[in-house]
């Protein structure tokens, strides 16, 4: 799923007409510092991290003047949250809190149900997993029509809204969920919002995910990747998408791993299917190497989509070894993947890397005649002084036998490493 920081989630919602508390994001304290000039009053200073509990993790800051704003996003910007830096900071108007509130538009997957989804409560501000049940009142919206008023005005009386205040709330829902439709939502939690000491309702959080098929549909978003990534889309995250974007006949998966193209020890990896992939990791764990990047070739895909991604993990400059991990069972014909490794390997091995280790499992459907592909494609390359002579073919036998292929892969790393230094490479 695509993600937005609260900043850019407030944002969208704030061009959709909702009421959020004015301000703007930072990148330093003296930004921070500015911002606050500008509103002029008591700021709000919050960490932008994809992770709830930042309260509770102190990087959500009440200060009074703009050179405090300063030094909190400074306090900000030298932590993390569970190792994710933090970048950004959020300047905004503090606000007159008489009460918190909280609401979600979530997708509900229920078989009678099978349709977005409003939950709201008297009770924001906290982990919404420790309100309890019930507490947390719940309406099925319709998908093409969006929540109906009567529906908000249900349930907004149910939690206990005081009549006064009832079309004030519906009609507060009732913009958020238009805003959910419009933007392509998957989730969109606003905890709290807030009710002002004046009784206005504003945003006082924002979680916004997209749904990743809807992307397509919103340029505007500039998102170049419609899916999670802990950071900035590296080069190979970009090619892995082009990939996965342009062809959708299986799985073509490629991703960056934090690859730093100089240390020792790093394997391109390349399992097959996702039990496969934990199998694979297991392999290179045991024998402390490590994954150049991630991929996955599964639900049967086409011979050139797995020639694309195979292609992209043997380009990364200074691995030491490859692994085609076919742990387990494939339920897939895999003599598509022979094909498209045997020519993959005989355009890089002779001409970029010749004699880097190249580990093949392969089991699964068609797996005699897919290993046969494999032998016969790579015979003339797998000679003692060939361009493939580390290439290991391996099939049924050594499908658990993670410790036996992390081994294999140990050996032949260390031979290719010693050879490469030996040559001055
Ligand atoms: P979270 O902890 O990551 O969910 O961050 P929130 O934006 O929800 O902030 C946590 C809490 O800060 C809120 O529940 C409020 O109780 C409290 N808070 C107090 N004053 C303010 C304010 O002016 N703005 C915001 N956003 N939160 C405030
Ligand atoms: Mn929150």
């Amino acid at each position: 799923m695509a993600k937005f920081l609260e900043f850019q989630g407030k944002e969208w919602l704030r061009k959709s007409g909702l009421p959020v508390p004015q301000g703007r994001v930072a990148s330093t304290p003296e930004e921070a510092k500015k911002i606050a000039e500008e509103i002029g009053k008591a700021v709000a200073v919050k960490g932008q991290v994809q992770a709830g509990g930042r309260g509770k993790a102190g990087i959500v800051k009440l200060v009074n003047t703009p050179d405090e704003a300063a030094a909190a996003a400074a306090e900000i910007f030298a932590k993390n949250v569970m190792g994710v830096p933090i970048y950004q900071v959020l300047v905004e108007e503090k606000l007159d809190i008489k009460k918190e509130y909280y609401c979600s538009f979530v997708v509900n997957g229920a078989r009678e149900a099978r349709s977005p989804m409003l939950m709201f409560s008297t009770e924001g501000g906290m982990d919404i997993e420790s309100v309890p049940e019930e507490l947390l009142f719940k309406v099925n919206i319709d998908p093409i029509n969006g929540l109906q008023v009567y529906d908000a005005v249900d349930v907004c009386a149910r939690a206990g809204i005081p009549a006064q205040d009832i079309s004030k709330f519906a009609s507060f829902l009732s913009k958020l969920s238009q805003a959910y439709k419009k933007l392509d939502c998957q989730t969109l939690e606003i905890n709290p919002f807030i009710m002002t000491g004046s009784g206005n309702l504003v945003c006082a959080d924002c979680k916004m995910e997209i749904d990743n098929s809807s992307v397509g549909r919103h340029p505007e978003f500039g998102i170049s990747i419609a899916r999670d990534l802990p950071g900035a889309p590296t080069e190979l995250d970009l090619i892995g998408w082009s990939i996965e974007e342009t062809d959708a006949r299986g799985t073509g998966f490629l991703m960056n791993m934090g690859y730093d193209e100089v240390s020792p020890g790093y394997i391109g990896y390349h399992p097959i299917g996702g039990g496969s992939a934990m199998m694979g990791l297991d392999a290179l764990n045991q024998v402390g190497l490590k994954p150049a990047n991630y991929a996955d070739t599964s639900g049967n895909p086409v011979g050139s989509k797995i020639y694309r991604v195979a292609k992209c993990v043997l380009s990364q400059p200074n691995i030491d070894g490859y692994l085609l991990g076919g742990f387990m069972m494939a339920n897939q014909e895999q003599w598509h993947h022979s094909h498209a490794i045997v020519k993959v390997l005989r355009e890089v091995l002779p001409t970029q890397k010749p004699g880097m280790p190249c580990v093949l499992l392969l089991c699964g459907n068609r797996e005699d005649e897919s290993l046969e592909i494999l032998r016969e494609g790579l015979a003339d390359l797998m000679t003692p002084d060939g361009p493939g002579k580390r290439i290991e073919i391996y099939g049924k036998e050594y499908v658990t036998d993670t410790k036996f292929i992390g081994q294999r892969l140990l050996a032949l790393s260390k031979e290719y490493r010693a050879e490469k230094e030996s040559q001055g490479k």
